[in-house]
């Protein structure tokens, strides 16, 4: 099955990643279980905590903070997808606070990877990895929470 995110086709690299958010648009899945209430990312068939096969998919929240990160210098190896049309540019990767002791590792979208500090408010975002003919293909990321009123959309 497909998910079309925006009915031009384009869809998620894995859906199993995404849920929809209760509070519209689109939010990271998680699962919490339902034992010791320990949240995973990706979602988990069985606790790894207490190894207990009672869990819950949730939505994860779809803001937190930046609770480190580092800055990718270098390109990744081939195949790296676009190098033509988006010449490679040092990008930040790093851990995201989603609060009740989750943290998500995630690529960071900022127009300046150096103003970037721990600590800062971050919002999920959709970003395309790819795009072609059939529609593009998204990915997560987080980047600088513009203000409380933005939602996640494609
Ligand atoms: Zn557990």
């Amino acid at each position: 099955m497909t998910v079309t995110i925006d009915g031009t086709g384009s869809r998620f690299v894995d859906e199993a990643l995404f849920v929809a958010d209760p509070a519209g648009g689109w939010a990271l899945r998680g699962s919490r279980c339902d034992s010791c209430g320990t949240v995973s990312f990706p979602a988990q068939q069985s606790c790894p905590k207490c190894t207990g096969s009672a869990v819950s998919e949730i939505a994860l929240p779809t803001r937190g903070t930046l609770w480190a990160y580092t800055i990718q210098g270098f390109p990744p190896k081939t195949p790296y997808l676009n190098a033509d049309e988006r010449p490679f540019r040092p990008y930040a990767v790093g851990y995201v606070n989603l609060g009740d002791e989750i943290l998500v590792e995630s690529r960071l979208i900022a127009d300046d990877v150096d103003s970037l500090e721990v600590g800062d408010a971050l919002q999920l975002v959709l970003e395309p990895i790819r795009t072609g003919d059939d529609g593009a293909v998204y990915t997560f990321a987080f980047a600088p929470s513009t203000g409380p009123e933005t939602e996640v959309t494609s």
